[in-house]
């Protein structure tokens, strides 16, 4: 097989972004053509091996690891076709979001919603259900118009709302467990400007009416710290006023802030008050809070280098705010503090079978903590409030969910093991990781 002899290698230890998972796989198969994705499925279906795709590792938990193939992705990028007129992009599943939107910015186009981070690739970021914010807008996957799945007999399958409608329900977030993505079409809008506006209000008069709060802006987020009552808001609006002077400073203090906070965890190592100290300290040079002008897809992202785990759960927008108050109680009860803020974010609801926005409008609340053991025990404590509120996990974030907890949670749950099992009866796409979120693969019934 060609495949082999120019493009493996066997065997070596991969790792995900955060060094949160690892694995010393059989081989590690590179991909750069689509028929490199059919080869390593037969290669790995032929020897009895498991083979698990692999984006940029940015997920904090072990989707990837396998003692089997691991399929990396992140040679197999670029656009395949751009559709001016629609307009829609077709890209190669290894691409990163950011070559997608240098793309689209060339020809006049961008992504209508995104999250934070654009150093991953787009088939691992639907894969996980990523998502941005915004009452208006479907989690990522939301674009996502068409795609080419390479499945476990080594046939390539197209899948659209239009054409094997069940299929794209099942496999526009996947974890990997139904095949190998190889081609995604999305929805793109012409390019726009994105005004940036942060502010402060106390943290009860935003949860009093926390559906308000959501739609304030079509694109309204919030966070807050454990050691302050208020909440910090950011919100984008379209606009078309010209990117402001001072927009790639703000992007830069993005990036900045995230080195304060891991500096700030490693002092509270030694002492606890020093995170509050640290995180509250005015720092020089005129930043107040933000209200600038920057092209769309630098406002909703920024560089995020430095390393640290995140937890979030998906959780029904109505009922939201009460859970939001009680993970705020328990984050100021508990001993440490982490620098990071927590986060919340909201969705439109979408259909497909395991988004965690899956049948209901959604609040996102994210908890990030420096990557060190006292942390740890902060995630789970957040994690038990999250999942006594009906949570669903974000797939690519640090939980500890299983099957048995999650299944429950989705009412699409059955219908996507049924595809799974017909797709995947040797279950070639399963891993120990995948059997503890997703169950084993069992018989259709
Ligand atoms: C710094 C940082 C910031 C983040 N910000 C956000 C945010 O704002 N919003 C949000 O929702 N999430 C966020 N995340 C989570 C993260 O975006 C997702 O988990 C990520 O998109 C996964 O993409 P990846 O390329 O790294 O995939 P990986 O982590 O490599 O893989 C993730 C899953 O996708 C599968 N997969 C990858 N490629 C393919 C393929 N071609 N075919 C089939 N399956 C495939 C893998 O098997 C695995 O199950 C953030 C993570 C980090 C580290």
């Amino acid at each position: 097989m060609k495949l082999l002899n120019r493009a493996t290698t066997a065997p070596t230890t991969w790792r995900n972004w955060a060094r949160s998972a690892r694995c010393t796989p059989d081989r590690i198969i590179r991909a750069t053509h689509q028929s490199d994705l059919v080869d390593a499925v037969r290669y790995a279906a032929d020897r009895g091996l498991p083979l698990r795709a692999a984006g940029t590792g940015h997920s904090f938990n072990p989707l990837v690891t396998t003692s089997g193939v691991v399929l990396d992705m992140t040679g197999y990028t670029g656009i395949v076709a751009l559709d001016p007129a629609a307009p829609s992009v077709t890209v190669r599943g290894g691409t990163l979001l950011r070559e997608l939107n240098w793309a689209l910015d060339k020809a006049g186009l961008a992504l209508s919603n995104m999250g934070t981070l654009e150093e991953q690739t787009i088939a691992g970021a639907i894969s996980t259900g990523n998502h941005g914010s915004g009452l208006a807008h479907r989690p990522f996957s939301g674009q996502v118009l068409a795609l080419t799945l390479v499945t476990a007999d080594g046939s390539v399958r197209s899948c659209s709302p239009e054409e094997d409608p069940e299929l794209f329900a099942a496999a526009a977030t996947s974890l990997g467990a139904l095949g190998v993505i190889s081609t995604v079409t999305l929805r793109c809008v012409p390019k726009y400007n994105l005004r940036v506006t942060e502010g402060s209000l106390p943290l009860e008069s935003v949860l009093e009416d926390i559906e308000a709060y959501a739609g304030s802006a079509e694109h309204a987020t919030f966070s807050l710290k454990g050691w302050s009552d208020n909440a910090s808001t950011l919100k984008l609006e379209p606009t078309d006023a010209p990117v402001s002077a001072e927009a790639d400073r703000r992007r830069r203090a993005n990036t900045l802030g995230e080195v304060r906070c891991a500096t700030a965890g490693l002092a509270g190592r030694i002492d606890q008050r020093s995170v509050r100290r640290i995180m509250t300290a005015q720092l020089g040079g005129g930043s107040g809070p933000a209200d600038y002008v920057d092209v769309s897809y630098n406002a909703f992202t920024f560089p995020q280098p430095v390393k640290f785990l995140s937890l979030e759960y998906a959780l029904p927008l109505t009922s939201s705010a009460d859970t939001v108050r009680q993970v705020h109680e328990e984050v100021k009860r508990f001993g440490l503090r982490t620098p990071y803020s927590i986060t919340v974010r909201f969705s439109a609801g979408d259909e497909l079978l395991l988004s965690p926005a899956q049948g209901r409008t959604t609040t996102y609340v994210n908890i990030t903590v420096p990557r060190t053991v006292g942390y740890t025990e902060l995630l789970r404590t957040f994690e038990a409030v999250l999942l006594e509120h009906d949570g669903r996990p974000h797939w690519g974030k640090a939980h500890t969910a299983t099957a048995e907890v999650i299944a429950d949670r989705y009412p699409g749950w059955k219908a996507f093991q049924d595809i799974r099992a017909e797709l995947d009866p040797q279950a070639l796409f399963t891993s120990d990781y995948l059997r503890r979120v997703l169950g084993s693969t069992r018989p259709r019934t």
